[in-house]
């Protein structure tokens, strides 16, 4: 196993506009990447350069120091030892559970005794050893996608791809599936590139998070430094809650924004020589209280655990905020903020 290396990656099928543009990215050896964008910003076009379904149109893909595909040259996918995950998982019906995960070594013609051991890890890994003998039809929609599971490591793949395998599925299923799939990354210890357009999916899975817009890589970093430290307005509103207000600021003021350099950005007019700057608030950062910004309550969603409600600043502005009390729709109140981060 070895890095996965993305270097300035595009692909243009002739369309007009490039489907992925200048990409450069890296996953470490035992990495959780997910790759994730709003759909048709390019993400599955990445996952079939890198499995070897399409070829680059410029740049390269290596994994580790070996080329898998430039401009020029692209191996083809059974020489690439990964293993691709489809959303539909077909599973043979004639077959018990052990032989559908068996298939590929067979395919490949390995001998009996390495194939039972590997059928015997594999299912181990997603906990299916008591189950070698089933048929799928026995088995629960998410023991059919633990058996797909298995069915990709018995090859000992160096890269496991998956494009957004959890998108059909109810969401009590795909609560247990985020589980399963940190737990196989966890014992399998495979390195793998995870597609997905749910930034909550991606967030509770993955080690890192690469989000993309238009073919365009905007930012690649860890969930929690995503969340906490966006980079500009498209990953401020993709990942996570919050608001984004507009606020006049000094110049060379720091990206973390403090109570008072927010109250002051918000009587201010624009400066004439800058843009209005803009600022990320979490409505775990806005509290209600006897004090601080005048604001209205002008709706709120009841999630169980709170209330999730919308404000309305006297300039307009608009604010996220919870509450564990039921609120006073169009009530005036007042808010204090306490973290805020320049985008
Ligand atoms: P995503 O997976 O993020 O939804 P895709 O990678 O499927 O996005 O598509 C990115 C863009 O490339 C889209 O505009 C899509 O229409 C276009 N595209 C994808 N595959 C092809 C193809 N084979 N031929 C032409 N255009 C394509
Ligand atoms: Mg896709």
């Amino acid at each position: 196993m070895a890095k996965l290396i993305l270097n300035n990656v595009s692909k243009d099928f002739g369309t007009g506009r490039p489907a992925v543009s200048g990409l450069s990215l890296e996953v470490r050896e035992g990495g959780f990447l997910a790759l994730l964008g709003p759909s048709g910003c390019g993400k599955t076009t990445v996952l079939r350069m890198i499995a070897g379904f399409e070829a680059p149109s410029d740049g390269a893909i290596y994994l580790g120091e070996r080329l898998l595909a430039d401009s020029e040259k692209s191996l083809p996918p059974e020489r690439r030892n990964m293993a691709m995950v489809f959303q539909s998982y077909a599973l043979w019906p004639h077959m018990t559970v052990a032989e559908n995960v068996g298939y590929p070594l067979k395919v490949r013609g390995v001998s009996k005794d390495i194939h039972r051991a590997r059928i015997g890890e594999a299912l181990d890994t997603v906990r299916l050893a008591d189950y070698a003998d089933r048929r799928p039809a026995d088995l629960s929609g998410g023991q059919r996608q633990r058996v797909a599971l298995a069915r990709c490591l018995v090859t000992q793949p160096d890269v496991v791809l998956l494009d957004e395998p959890l998108a059909n599925l109810d969401r009590h299923l795909r609560q247990e599936m985020e589980e399963t799939f940190r737990d196989f990354h966890r014992r399998s210890g495979a390195t793998m590139v995870y597609v997905t357009h749910d930034q909550s999916e991606a967030m509770a899975l993955a080690t890192d998070i690469a989000v993309m817009s238009h073919g365009k890589l905007l930012q690649v970093a860890p969930p929690e430094e995503i969340y906490a430290r966006p980079e500009g307005r498209l990953v401020g509103g993709l990942i996570g809650r919050g608001a984004i207000l507009s606020l006049a600021l000094p110049d060379g003021a720091p990206r973390k924004i403090d109570w008072q350099a927010l109250r002051e950005g918000l009587d201010k007019p624009s400066p004439a020589d800058r843009p209005m700057a803009d600022v990320l608030v979490r409505p775990e950062d806005v509290h209600l209280s006897g004090e601080g910004l005048a604001a209205r309550i002008r709706a709120s969603l009841y999630e169980g655990e709170r209330y999730s409600l919308t404000l309305e600043l006297d300039d307009g502005q608009t604010l996220r905020a919870f509450s564990r009390h039921r609120p006073q729709i169009d009530e005036p109140t007042r808010v204090t903020i306490t973290g805020a981060w320049r985008l």
